[in-house]
C-alpha cells in the first residue's frame, strides 16, 4: 500500500495511479467511496479530497491559495481529527466530497441562463426581484459561485467537526465541561470546530491559507466559513430549514438572491450534506450507521461514567440500528418539499 500514499510536494500532491483516478474520475460523485479513498490515501482521505476538490475547482496555482500552505494547513487539520468511531478525518472527507457534489448542482443551477423570467414572474415581487437581479449581474464571475464562495464551501466542510471529542452537545454540557463553559452552552461542540479551524490557519507556522486574501476577501469568507460550520448543529436544523423555505417562498428562483439568502443557501448546503448519509449507496450507508450507533454506544458508557442518566439514543437497552436510523430519517432527512430536490437532484443527476 506504501505507493499508494499521497507524497507531499509542490508540484504533485497525490502521487499513486489507483488514488489519482479515484479521485479524477469520481470526486464529484454521489456514489463516490470514501472508505476506498481512505484505504488508498495511506489514511489520509481528507487532505487527498480536500486537495483534489480545490484542483478540480481551478482554485490553486492562479487564485488567491498557495497550494503549500494548503497542502499544510490541510495536513494539520486532517491531524486535529480525532479517531472516533463516526466524528473523524473521514467523516470530514465524506462531508467535503458530498458537499462538492451538492456544489457542483447547485453551480449548474445557478448559472442556467435565467432570462429574468422563467417562470413568467411579472407578480408583485417583481421589484424585488429585478434589485436582486442588478446585485447578480454585478457578482463577478456572473450569476454562479464565486471562486471564494467555492473555496468556502470546501473549506467549512472540511473542518465542520475538527477536533470533535465523541460526544455530543448535551453531553457536555451536563458534565460542565470547559468547552460549555468557553461557549455558553452554544452550539459548543460547532463554536469549538471554527475557532480551532481559524487558531490553525492564523496561528500555526505555514498554514496561513488566507495570507494572500484582502481584509475585504477574509472577512467574506470568513463570514460564509463562520455561518456553514455553526449551521452544522443539529439544534438549528429546523429553524435553518425555516428561513431557508421562507426564502424560497419569497423568491423561488434562487438565481436571483442576494448575499444574504445567497449565504443561507450554502449553510443548508453543507447542512444537508452533513445529513446525507442515509441517501447514500446502501453500503455506504450502513457502513456510517454502525459507525454512528458505536459512538453513541461510546457517549453512553461515558454517561454512566459520569453518573448521568444514560440518553436514550445510546443506551444499549433502548438502541438498535434500523431503529436510530428510521428515527434519523424521519426526524431530518425528510427535508421537505422545498429542502428534497437538492436531494434528489444530487442523487439523480450525472
Ligand atoms: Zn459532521
Amino acid at each position: 500500500m506504501a505507493e499508494l500514499a499521497p507524497r507531499v510536494n509542490s508540484k504533485n500532491a497525490l502521487v499513486g495511479t489507483r488514488l489519482e483516478q479515484h479521485i479524477k474520475h469520481n470526486v464529484y460523485d454521489w456514489e463516490f467511496d470514501v472508505f476506498q479513498l481512505q484505504r488508498l490515501s495511506g489514511g489520509r482521505p481528507l487532505f487527498a479530497v480536500a486537495m483534489a476538490l480545490l484542483d478540480r475547482e481551478g482554485l490553486l496555482d492562479g487564485w488567491l491559495l498557495d497550494r503549500p500552505v494548503v497542502e499544510r494547513f490541510f495536513t494539520e487539520a486532517e491531524a486535529a481529527y480525532n479517531g472516533n468511531p463516526y466524528h473523524n478525518a473521514t467523516h470530514a472527507a465524506d462531508v467535503t466530497q458530498t458537499s462538492a457534489s451538492i456544489m457542483r448542482r447547485v453551480q449548474q443551477h445557478l448559472t442556467r441562463s435565467s432570462g429574468g423570467g422563467q417562470d413568467g414572474d411579472d407578480s408583485g415581487r417583481g421589484q424585488q426581484q429585478q434589485q436582486q437581479q442588478q446585485q447578480q449581474q454585478r457578482r463577478p464571475g456572473g450569476t454562479g459561485l464565486s471562486q471564494l464562495e467555492r473555496f468556502a464551501v470546501i473549506f467549512a466542510a472540511a473542518v465542520h467537526d475538527l477536533g470533535h471529542p465523541g460526544v455530543n452537545n448535551d453531553f457536555l454540557i451536563r458534565t460542565r465541561h470547559k468547552q460549555a463553559l468557553v461557549y455558553n452552552d452554544r452550539s459548543v461542540n460547532e463554536n469549538m470546530h471554527c475557532s480551532r479551524a481559524f487558531e490553525l490557519a492564523l496561528e500555526t507556522e505555514g498554514c496561513d491559507i488566507f495570507r494572500r486574501f484582502s481584509a475585504e476577501e477574509y472577512a467574506q469568507a470568513r463570514s460564509l466559513i463562520v455561518g456553514m460550520v455553526l449551521s452544522t448543529d443539529m439544534a438549528v436544523h429546523f429553524d435553518l430549514m425555516a428561513r431557508y423555505n421562507t426564502a424560497l417562498e419569497a423568491c423561488p428562483d434562487v438565481r436571483l438572491w442576494g448575499d444574504k439568502d445567497r449565504a443561507l443557501l450554502l449553510q443548508v448546503l453543507v447542512h444537508l450534506a452533513d445529513l446525507a448519509n442515509p441517501a447514500r449507496p446502501f453500503p455506504l450507508a450502513a457502513a456510517w450507521a454502525e459507525r454512528v450507533v458505536a459512538e453513541f454506544l461510546q457517549q453512553g458508557e461515558r454517561e454512566a461514567e459520569h453518573g448521568l442518566p444514560v440518553s436514550a439514543m445510546c443506551d444499549p437497552a433502548r438502541v438498535t440500528l434500523p431503529r436510530a436510523q428510521l428515527d434519523f430519517i424521519r426526524l431530518f432527512a425528510q427535508v421537505g418539499p422545498r429542502g428534497a430536490p437538492w436531494m434528489r437532484a444530487a442523487s439523480s443527476e450525472r
